[in-house]
């Protein structure tokens, strides 16, 4: 009991926010200026963005989830519609098409990068399919190039979820550039944190002006506008119906002020992804993040694949049983690394095994198997930027002892 208590106190989290001083007393600005809601922090936050992306425009919004929903939104997919997604991710990507009143259509993943199996892709087209809404999960790009040429094909939309997208490049350009819109997240387990927030990059100057309107309850003009203008005492029109689904400036404060050092935050993750990378491909039981040429890893996550050759084995014949023995000796693992001190997580969920997914669109595991096969035998290992070299070394030290 008393060595387990000693092992909490010690405890290796999943990921831990790292800010430095200046990041800190950033929000403070804003808090003695009295200007708290979105203002001039957020256009700052925005340009910095964009400027780090390559994205022409950038808009702030309240999480990834608003940023994806505002897309579909924008783009007025809707009842009726057909929205493509990955099975393996975390369950806001599918969510979002629900709410919007158009149907997930669910695509299984490749288990060597826990993307959206592009090869699948081309079946799942209906002649009621609007968009195609790519993962770049845990940092890895999505095989954008051959998604790309599809969506051309048959003229659909890409929205991308880069939530865990930060730094992740494909073939030198930033993943969230690709399509009509990129999502990202500021959420605490990502590589830039506003707490909650999250920012949609788009080129396209039309779709960036109706996103604006449409996380500002439909307004046509800012507060920020009205009170820069001639008559700051007239409200604006509202050619939209819009929510409130605006930043803050407290929270762009702290955001911009990561961006200073964005370079370094990417930089520090892929350093330490590398070591566990060297440390472990030797380990036959473990399969590490994939490793791509022209692929940049943003290391959102250090996302494992547990006793490879038998998942990938098991995915394929759909052998359910082998699965659930594989998931029971994983969460064993993990209940050792545990006790160790060192936390641990499935990287993530296989959403149509969610029970609202399984139950309103009638699915079962075995559906997509690679994706159930993630779901059960997937584990993520602590990275995050400003870990020690000692908390690394015992994760390491632990792996290294085996699962059993
Ligand atoms: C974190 C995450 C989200 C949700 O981001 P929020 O900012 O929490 O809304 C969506 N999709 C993926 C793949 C994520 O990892």
């Amino acid at each position: 009991m008393e060595k387990f208590a000693e092992a909490a106190e010690q405890r290796i989290p999943i990921a831990r926010t790292s800010l430095t001083e200046e990041e800190i007393q950033s929000v403070l600005g804003p808090l003695r200026s009295g200007w708290l809601v979105q203002g001039p922090h957020v256009h700052e936050f925005e340009e910095k963005w964009s400027q780090f992306t390559g994205a022409k425009h950038s808009v702030a919004v309240t999480s990834c989830t608003s940023a994806l929903h505002l897309s579909l939104l924008a783009l007025g997919i809707g009842p009726g519609d057909e929205v493509i997604v990955p099975a393996f991710t975390w369950v806001s990507t599918a969510n979002v098409v629900e709410r919007v009143g158009a149907k997930v259509v669910f695509v299984d993943i490749d288990l060597l990068t826990f993307n959206i199996d592009v090869s699948q892709l081309e079946g799942k087209v209906t002649p009621r399919t609007r968009a195609i809404l790519p993962v770049h999960l845990f940092g890895l790009a999505a095989d954008m190039k051959p998604l790309m040429a599809i969506a051309e094909k048959y003229q659909l939309s890409v929205i991308e979820d880069a939530a865990c997208g930060f730094g992740s490049t494909y073939f030198d350009q930033h993943v969230g550039t690709f399509g009509t819109a990129g999502s990202f997240s500021f959420h605490p387990r990502k590589a830039i944190t506003t707490g909650e927030g999250g920012m949609v990059t788009t080129d396209d100057e039309d779709f960036a002006v109706k996103l604006r309107q449409l996380r500002d309850h439909g307004a046509e003009a800012t507060d920020l506008q009205r009170h820069l203008s001639a008559k700051p005492f007239l409200l604006p029109d509202f050619p939209e119906a819009g929510l409130n689904q605006r930043m803050t400036d407290i929270q762009a404060a702290l955001g911009s002020t990561q961006m200073n050092r964005a370079k370094e935050i990417v930089a520090e993750r892929r350093t330490l992804a590398k070591r566990y990378d060297e440390e472990f491909d030797d380990l036959q039981w473990l399969q590490t993040p994939a490793r791509l040429d022209g692929l940049g890893h943003g290391y959102q996550s250090y996302a494992c694949l547990f006793k490879p050759a038998e998942a990938i084995s098991a995915a394929e014949s759909r052998d359910t049983q082998k699965i659930a023995a594989l998931n029971q000796e994983r969460n064993a693992w993990m209940e050792r690394l545990h006790r160790a001190g060192i936390s641990t997580r499935p990287a993530t969920h296989a959403v149509h095994m969610l029970s609202y997914y399984g139950n309103h669109y009638g699915l079962a595991a075995e559906d997509f198997p690679s994706a159930f096969v993630a779901n059960d035998c997937s584990i993520s290992l602590p990275l995050f930027h400003g870990m020690e070299e000692g908390e690394q070394d015992r994760v390491i030290g632990e792996v290294q002892k085996g699962y059993f």
